[in-house]
């Protein structure tokens, strides 16, 4: 006993991380998930960890940092109130139906309710295989977990609901891709790992009773306002109609192109969830695509918005036999809700342009004035982020003010003409110049993940061992809209020889 306690107070950072752990997805049916651990690495070293993520989790950093720390983080050592479980889900990949897929390389650990109330899981990502492996490793890459690191990050300072990373640690081991890679675990933080594929998984098998659990559990966890609504089921669904429009309505204000838009990647929570192949796009185009998987460019950016409402339709597939015994009717009440898809994106977008242009007072001929610029720089192949924080800039009335703007587009002329409608309809409301400005700014980053810059610090990671430039990527991200002279490098969209034509998952 004495023994004991002089141990304690002599090695005080030999104490395991506490993990205030309160779960309830492990207490669904069996048939829910796979319980198992994660498989312990050779050598878990930790490249970062969030604190402040941390700190909204209600774990202690420093102890997350100690040996026993870097252990659970890299799945070498389960946290006492763990039940490390893989989910079961399916999914639609590129439109064919995966009866069963599931977490092969995800590990939900458990869930905590942090200090804002709000319950999440905390999932170790590349933990090693579970059931649902499918004869792959469960493991990932160091690469794709930096990005997720970074992109995710990025999407949540610049407002969009998302994942969070709490922290990246390396395993030592080797991966085998095409080439060996180093391993790495990502610790995921989520409102829910609940995706569009996990009503799918009970509907392909015909299990409404687990089907008809799953909602109950959502309803509970996300929406808990439609359990007294007259109908539940339709009332939940229509939150996740809702969710998905502006969430895919943000993904466009900011040029971001998730790449596999998949059924199993659409979380039910409305969060951006599994970063693969995603990119932010330079040059504005809306048949842009990065993915290297998707040589159809059926995820491309501007089909976002029609693949979210195709994976909202299978979803009411899915949830039909919770909508009532009569089908027809239900799929009429269903209809209902999913034509609500399209007016809910219109509105958050077109609101989200009218910020991007600084107009304050809507008007009807406002899509026209923003579909034109669009037009003009995808004729141009202007930079999207540059274009819309340079017209910040612009508002003033003389050729200075616009200069920078105006250089994005080889030729000018057609933006002079746009930017004269622009200052004209502006010059109709009250709104002063510097009021103007701030909204602008807050809707216009300055700062997004460009590709050559994630590939630039995901290369100096891999090859050399150098984190720097990983971290001060992550660092500047931090502030997307603020100006940060000191690293006006990081605006800059791609030289010639550093623009990255293709993303890859990395699975
Ligand atoms: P993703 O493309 O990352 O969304 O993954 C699609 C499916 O493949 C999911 O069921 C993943 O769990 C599974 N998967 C991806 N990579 C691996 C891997 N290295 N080992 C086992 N399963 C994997
Ligand atoms: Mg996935």
């Amino acid at each position: 006993m004495y023994c004991r306690l002089d141990l304690a107070v002599l090695s005080p950072t030999r104490q395991d991380p506490h993990f205030p752990f309160e779960n309830t997805y492990a207490r669904l049916p069996d048939r829910f998930f796979a319980r198992v651990s994660p498989t312990p690495v050779t050598n878990p070293q930790l490249v970062r960890l969030n604190e402040p993520l941390a700190q909204e989790l209600r774990l202690d950093p420093p102890t997350l940092r100690t040996q026993e720390g870097v252990a659970v983080l890299g799945g070498n050592r389960v946290p006492e109130g763990a039940e490390p479980l893989a989910m079961a889900y399916a999914g639609f990949q590129f439109g064919n139906w995966v009866p069963q897929l599931g977490d092969g390389r995800a590990i939900l650990l458990g869930e905590i309710v942090g200090r804002d109330g709000v319950r999440r899981d905390v999932q170790l990502k590349g933990a090693g295989p579970t059931r649902f492996s499918r004869g792959g490793d469960g493991r990932a890459g160091l690469g794709p977990v930096l990005r997720e690191y970074v992109v995710s990050e990025a999407m949540a300072r610049l407002g969009v609901p998302t994942t969070r990373a709490l922290a990246v640690v390396t395993t030592g081991e080797q991966i085998v891709r095409e080439t060996l890679l180093p391993g790495a675990v990502l610790a995921r933080v989520a409102r829910s790992h609940i995706r569009v594929g996990t009503f799918q998984f009970f509907a392909g098998r015909g299990d409404t009773d687990a089907l008809r659990a799953l909602a109950d559990y959502t309803i509970a966890r996300h929406d808990p306002a439609a359990a007294d609504a007259e109908q539940p089921y339709l009332t939940f669904f229509r939150g996740i109609v809702e969710r998905q429009a502006t969430l895919v309505a943000q993904w466009q204000l900011v040029g971001f192109i998730h790449g596999v838009m998949n059924t199993d990647n659409t979380s039910v929570a409305g969060e951006t969830i599994d970063y693969g192949p995603c990119a932010f796009m330079d040059a504005y185009h809306p048949q842009t695509v990065y993915s290297s998987i998707d040589r159809a460019g059926r995820y491309a950016y501007g089909q976002q918005p029609s693949v979210a409402r195709w994976n909202l339709a299978s979803l009411a597939q899915a949830l039909l036999p919770l909508f009532g015994d009569d089908e027809e009717a239900a799929v009429a009440r269903a209809t209902e809700v999913l034509e609500s898809f399209q007016a809910r994106f219109e509105d958050a977008y077109r609101d989200g342009l009218r910020r991007k242009l600084g107009v304050t007072e809507p008007r009807d001929d406002d899509s026209a004035l923003a579909d034109d610029l669009l037009t003009c720089m995808a004729e141009s192949g202007a930079d999207f982020t540059l274009t819309f924080r340079g017209l910040c800039d612009a508002l003033g009335d003389t050729p200075s003010a616009s200069a920078a703007v105006r250089r994005l587009f080889p030729e000018p002329s057609a933006f002079d003409a746009w930017a004269a409608r622009w200052r004209q309809r502006l010059a109709t409301e009250q709104c002063s110049n510097a009021e103007r400005r701030d909204v602008m700014r807050a809707a216009n980053p300055r700062f997004i993940p460009r590709n050559h810059l994630v590939e630039e610090a995901i290369v100096a990671a891999t090859t050399r061992g150098e984190f720097g430039p990983f971290e001060t990527l992550v660092e500047v991200l931090t502030h997307p809209y603020d100006d940060q002279p000191a690293n006006e490098r990081c605006t800059r969209p791609p030289r010639p020889d550093q623009v990255v034509r293709q993303t890859f998952c990395g699975t």
